[in-house]
């Protein structure tokens, strides 16, 4: 091999670890108020070409550290997140919040450096341990084995019941662990006080269909009481958008309003499982982006729920 043939092998293998990053598009961050960024996740399911970056991330930056709402999909992700925050600020990353159990939110949280504090719903760690081995077994085609490999499922150590400050220097938060089980059984909604800021986790899917892994009844008698918190905007866990609070609550109260009314019709006139879901919540078809991927899933877990009221 000649000197440049040589140089042109070495320059092939030096590209190679960056080659996989080069074909993620931009990890964009936007600010939505004054120390409150977000990166808005792509509507999509996961697939090893996005590497599981489909939920919204947030970051906060107080006076004297920094938290994280959700870390993303994959390592990749998570490692994206943590060097989108060093590009705003060398304070620490002293909080990873999670807001749920799902893998999009929560299989980029080995990337975070490992002085930070966990924080979870206090059912959080339960589900983790439910679930966890199941999702790294189900992510395995759907992230592609090298993305798979890297993730490590940890969960939180700072547990919330009920409601539970915390402060990053001149910045509290207010955290609120949601009950009864709405979109998940373990929904955590943080709130910057200082900028009226809402990062609402699943429990607010805007453009993307709401996705019920809880209850429908239970997420409809949360949403009554979420409404009510003194927020200015949302950024929600889906959504290519940061929007009023609480309009931002509209289409998703009418899908699970429709979804849960839809339901009880098919049951009341006695239609079997098998026939009543393609019956409920068709009128919401064209108002959602992968509606044909979620909703049989919501349609039969709503019938299932409400069958027995
Ligand atoms: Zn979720």
């Amino acid at each position: 091999m000649n000197r440049l043939g040589a140089l042109a092998q070495a320059i092939l293998i030096l590209s190679f670890p960056l080659a996989d990053a080069a074909t993620f598009p931009p990890f964009g961050i936007q600010q939505v108020a004054d120390g409150d960024y977000v990166h808005l996740g792509q509507v999509a399911l996961t697939t090893p070409e996005n590497a599981g970056d489909i939920a919204n991330l947030g970051i906060i930056i107080g006076n004297d550290a920094v938290a994280v709402v959700d870390t993303g999909g994959s390592v990749s992700v998570g490692e994206r997140l943590v060097a989108a925050v060093r590009g705003l600020t060398t304070k620490p990353i002293r909080y990873v919040i999670n807001t749920h159990n799902h893998p999009d939110h929560l299989f980029g949280n080995a990337a975070i450096p490992p002085d930070a504090t966990f924080v979870g719903h206090h059912n959080l760690p339960i589900e983790l341990a439910r679930r966890g081995a199941y999702y790294l077994h189900s992510y395995r085609e759907q992230l592609g084995a090298a993305e798979i490999d890297a993730v490590r499922i940890i969960g939180p150590t700072l547990l919330v019941d009920g409601e539970r400050r915390l402060d990053l220097g001149g910045r509290p938060l207010r955290l609120i662990a949601w009950s009864p089980a709405a979109h998940t059984d373990c929904d955590l909604t943080v709130l910057d006080e200082t900028t009226g800021v809402l990062f609402a986790g699943d429990l607010v899917f805007l453009q993307h269909v709401p996705v019920m892994d809880g209850s429908v009844t239970g997420w409809l008698s949360v949403i009554q009481r979420l409404e009510k918190l003194p927020a200015r905007v949302v950024v929600p866990g889906h959504g290519r958008e940061v929007v009023r609070w609480p309009l931002a609550l509209n289409d998703e109260r009418r899908y699970l309003t429709v979804l849960a009314q839809d339901a009880r019709r098919e049951i009341a006139a006695g239609t079997p499982l098998e026939r009543a879901i393609g019956n409920i919540a068709n009128s919401e078809r064209n108002r959602w982006q992968l509606f044909d991927d979620y909703n049989p899933r919501n349609a039969t877990a709503a019938f299932s729920e409400l069958e027995w009221q």
